[in-house]
């Protein structure tokens, strides 16, 4: 489950997390000048226009008014966050995530954060292993990293915090980007993504949180795969996450969009993808008997039309009103590729 941001913050504030004062934004202001940003479930609100400053009470109208109607990759927020603005001298980038594979805790830092934090160079990422052995020696490293060599202690006690918390809250990422610096020398949570594991929900009767829960069965793999996968059945799912990986691709997820999938499941689908921010392509395999396949058809061209910066699609369908999708995405230019190797192919392609 992906938090929106003013829950990552509410649950970073309670663990002793340093995070702007804030408050959902209303009719009138709390506090001026303010910050007001989006809380919508996806990164790039930034370039988007869904964060911006507002210092008197006609701009926090007009701009609340604004930001509530704007679309951001194909999401409207159902709230807007008001913060103090931050005074920054620097943004860093700070993330602590499961790595599936090893089963470890990774610890992801640059000294550089913000909005381009992706023109980035990947190697010069600071990447280390966070355990309970060695939390207690990373403040140390970051500080090394970042050049803060006098915030090495200040950097130890957040470390130690953030690790305590990722645990307890069962979560599976946690972004913190920017990490800013402020100009009097604090260090504070800019800004928060959080995924915290579905799977845990047991251990968290507290976890009340916008997202609805998925009926889909939908999991993430790996948050910075470059391919998505939407299929129907567990078992044509499996194949088509173990094809892609194969065929030397990364997966982002695994969903099954089940026997009963409609036009509305599957935009949903299309809508939980748009939160990854890889996605090369995505591909679609459908092998229809219960779902019809112009049902599908008619999801992916709404997809096209209401989400803007959808990746390329490789489509595959067989089955039930096989001939009604080809007519409706023939119109659209959207090839269907008779098997699943084609779409991959052609995957590979966009790649
Ligand atoms: P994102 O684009 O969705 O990741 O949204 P962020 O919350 O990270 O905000 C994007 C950018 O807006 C940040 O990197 C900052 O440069 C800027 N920003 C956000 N809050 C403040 C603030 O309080 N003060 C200042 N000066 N800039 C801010
Ligand atoms: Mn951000």
């Amino acid at each position: 489950m992906k938090l929106l941001e003013y829950e990552a913050k509410s649950i970073l504030s309670a663990g002793g997390i340093p995070v702007p004062k804030s408050y959902i934004a209303d009719t009138q202001p709390d506090f001026l000048p303010a910050v007001l940003k989006s809380q919508v479930p996806v990164g790039g609100r930034g370039k988007a226009g869904g964060v911006v400053v507002v210092s008197s009470e006609d701009d926090y109208t007009s701009q609340l008014h604004r930001i509530r109607n704007l679309m951001i990759k194909g999401f409207l927020p159902k709230k807007v966050l008001a913060e103090e603005e931050l005074d920054i001298d620097h943004e860093f980038y700070l993330s602590l995530v499961i790595n599936k594979a090893d089963v470890t805790t990774e610890l992801i830092a640059h000294r550089q954060g913000g909005v381009e934090v992706e023109a980035n160079a990947a190697e010069e990422f600071l990447k280390l292993i966070l355990t309970a052995d060695n939390a207690d020696t990373v403040g140390q490293r970051l500080a090394d990293h970042y050049e803060l060599p006098d915030k090495t202690f200040a950097l130890q006690d957040f470390i130690e915090k953030l690790y305590q918390l990722f645990n307890a809250e069962d979560m599976t990422l946690l972004e913190i980007n920017p990490f800013v610096l402020t100009k009097n020398g604090s260090l504070v949570a800019g800004d928060a993504k959080m995924t915290v594991d579905d799977a845990a929900h047991f251990r968290h009767p507290d976890w009340l949180f916008e997202e609805e829960k998925a009926e889909t069965n939908f999991v993430t793999l790996d948050h910075s795969g470059n391919i998505a996968t939407i299929a129907n059945g567990a078992g044509l799912a499996m194949a088509t996450v173990d094809s892609v990986a194969d065929a030397g691709l990364k997966p982002a997820n695994f969903l099954d969009i089940g026997g009963g999938a409609n036009e509305a499941s599957v935009l949903a689908a299309f809508r939980r993808i748009m939160e990854y921010s890889d996605i090369r392509v995505i591909i679609i395999n459908i092998f229809a008997g219960i779902t019809r396949c112009d049902e599908v058809a008619k999801a992916i061209i709404a997809a096209r039309s209401q989400l803007e910066d959808l990746p390329p699609l490789a489509v595959r369908l067989a089955g039930t009103n096989y001939e009604q999708a080809v007519k409706l995405l023939e119109k659209e230019g959207v090839i269907i590729h008779p098997s699943l190797e084609d779409a991959i192919d052609a995957a590979k392609e966009s790649v």
